[in-house]
């Protein structure tokens, strides 16, 4: 491919509000917290720009809402190099918020409230149908309704455009169509939830697997943190090592590993190269602080590949 692939990303857009405490308020209790950060997240911005990063032209298909979050959350996909003509603004709307309470401890509570995300409609799909029609990779995920993600992949199949699915988070009823898709890159809980198998041996992981293709999926990757990833194509599976990484967030890594296999599948339509590049996204992702500042570019996802490699020499 003589150009960056088209990836074109239908989903979320989040202020993550984050709140540092010594301890969780209990219910019914007012404390007073240490800090408060406003970070840019939502599953499908974070993908938009990991996949920006890792080398791809990407267009963001999502809705803000005419808040004071709004525009720098519009402002930030912009500053990524992301095209936001498709980023629609939902008047009488609040953009889409999530607050995180981080206690010292570590444990966390997280409160989503969708906000203008919840508004992202089939119209707004059939409005950006030229985008999905033209780009090379439709990357969903399941912060937005059901029914626009379902209606995008009827757009692009019909175009013959490959869809790739991380079904985050786990839905409550899964719609057919919704497994149609050409990749699905479910962690493991997700994948158990799909799948309705615990996942606790790899005769069971390899039950999930062969369910998530009998529901639809052409390609199943199942991620298992820091022990790689689980990759079939129906015929054969096999897992892929994960990078060898010091974790110190691993809030995104799912989020780094969906952008990054999408660039790679893009551009060279070999899904076991994608994988080992997305697993060193994932890898780099959770050695940084943060979901979209952890996001690696391309010449920081193939060192971190390549280190492998080099560590075997
Ligand atoms: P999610 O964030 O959706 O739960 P995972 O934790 O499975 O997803 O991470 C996605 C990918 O990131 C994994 O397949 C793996 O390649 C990489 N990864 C995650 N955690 C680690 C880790 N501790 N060390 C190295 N790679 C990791």
């Amino acid at each position: 491919m003589d150009r960056p692939p088209r990836i074109a990303v239908l989903g979320s857009i989040n202020m993550d509000l984050v709140v540092r405490c010594g301890r969780l308020p209990r219910p019914g209790e007012t404390s007073i917290a240490e800090s408060h950060v406003e970070i840019c997240g939502g599953k499908g911005a974070n993908q938009a720009v990991a996949a920006a990063r890792a080398g791809g032209d990407v267009t963001m298909i999502g809705r803000v809402g005419d808040d004071a979050f709004a525009d720098r959350l519009r402002a930030n996909l912009i500053s990524e190099g992301i095209h936001c003509e498709w980023v629609q603004t939902t008047s009488g709307s609040a953009s889409g918020l999530a607050t995180v309470w981080v206690e010292q401890s570590g444990q966390n509570s997280i409160l989503v409230v969708p906000g203008a995300n919840a508004k992202l409609s089939v119209a707004d799909v059939r409005a950006a149908k030229s985008v999905i029609e033209s780009c090379d990779i439709l990357l969903l995920q399941l912060e937005v309704p059901l029914v626009t993600v379902t209606a995008a992949i009827d757009v692009a199949r019909r175009a013959g455009v490959r869809i790739i699915l991380d079904p985050a988070p786990a839905p409550i009823e899964c719609p057919t169509k919704l497994l149609d898709v050409d990749l699905i890159c479910p962690n493991e809980s997700e994948a158990a939830a799909i799948s309705g198998i615990a996942m606790d041996t790899n005769d069971e992981l390899n039950r999930a697997v062969r369910e998530l293709h009998r529901r639809g999926a052409s390609h199943v990757a199942i991620t298992l943190g820091e022990r790689g990833t689980l990759l079939s194509d129906g015929e054969t599976s096999q897992f892929v090592d994960a990078v060898p990484a010091k974790a110190v967030d691993t809030t995104a890594a799912g989020d780094a590993f969906a952008g990054a296999i999408a660039v790679h599948w893009a551009e060279n339509n070999r899904l076991l190269d994608a994988v080992q590049f997305a697993n060193a996204a994932g890898a780099w992702a959770v050695s940084r602080k943060g979901a979209q500042p952890g996001m690696g570019t391309r010449i920081e996802i193939e060192k971190t590949r390549d280190s492998i490699a080099k560590n075997g020499e």
